[in-house]
């Protein structure tokens, strides 16, 4: 198969430095989530044992301070020969925070930014993150935020936000995840007006005693954007297995050939990776 040759993408991957990832362990448990408890080494041989030959790990400071060491750790995630694509973080209210803009725009081992405004509590359109905005847009590097107001929702994410900022930045390079739960159609129809926009699959379309996160757009309208979803899973933190996230890509219901856009190439294009960087991702068929 296609697919196989190419490798898939994971376009969400969460990575920590082992005492944070026990604090995020710790945090959900008390919601009584269980997420699989791995670490990057292993969960670099969960998704190899699946297929996938790339990812985008993904972390985030949730208080001031934390950001920088936080890139250096992500930073040597991304050396070559690894399978991830780690994104950088920043933090509006670190006094450093312009720096390590820089910095992380300049870094080999940094493809993008993530943004969690659930957990990091700041406004998207905060006028201090114009700066990020500005140079992401005039090198299209991306970035992913969590916008959506699934699983849960607070005063700093939801689609108003979302459309303010793309009103300012109409071409900004960014990926919603989980298909802009739990504002599916609404997300969808602003990537008509947003040719850089892209949605992730992540913890869409599960089914089980604790989720239904059916995706409830007719297949017909998603198809207009077929080329801009991509494949997530985001693990390890998640109460399923890692094929139960490959299985709830099928139930999109796409073709052979938006399947293999949305388990690899659209990522390639998010991403902007060039054939040095993809190495043995490149499709040998
Ligand atoms: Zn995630």
């Amino acid at each position: 198969m296609e697919t196989k040759n190419a490798g898939l993408i994971d376009l969400h991957v969460h990575v920590f430095p082992e005492r944070m990832f026990e604090a995020v362990w710790k945090q959900f448990d008390s919601f009584g989530w269980g997420f699989h408890r791995e670490y990057a080494d292993q969960i670099r041989q969960t998704l190899t044992a699946h297929g996938v030959t790339r990812a985008v790990a993904m972390s985030y400071p949730h208080k001031v301070g934390v950001g920088k060491p936080l890139n250096r750790f992500m930073e040597t995630l991304g050396q070559p020969g690894t399978m991830f694509l780690p994104f950088a973080s920043a933090y509006p209210d670190d006094d450093d925070f312009r720096e390590t803009v820089d910095h992380a725009l300049d870094s080999p081992h940094l493809h993008g930014f993530k943004f969690q405004p659930l957990v990091q509590r700041f406004d998207v359109n905060d006028p201090r993150l114009d700066y990020l905005y500005e140079n992401c847009l005039e090198r299209a590097f991306p970035i992913t935020m969590h916008i959506g107001s699934g699983p849960v929702a607070n005063e700093f994410v939801g689609i108003d936000h979302f459309r303010k900022l793309m009103r300012r930045f109409e071409r900004l390079r960014v990926c919603v995840p989980h298909m802009g739960w739990t504002e599916f159609d609404e997300f969808l129809l602003l990537m008509d007006d947003h040719p850089n926009m892209f949605l992730d699959t992540a913890v869409i379309n599960i089914i089980d005693q604790r989720i239904d996160t059916t995706y409830t757009v007719e297949r017909e309208r998603l198809m207009r954007h077929v080329d801009r979803i991509c494949f997530g899973s985001d693990w390890p933190l998640i109460h399923y297995e890692y094929q139960t996230a490959l299985d709830s890509v099928q139930r999109f219901g796409f073709t052979p050939e938006a399947y293999q856009q949305v388990m690899h190439d659209n990522a390639v294009r998010f991403l902007r990776i060039d054939r040095s960087v993809l190495g043995q991702t490149e499709r040998t068929a």
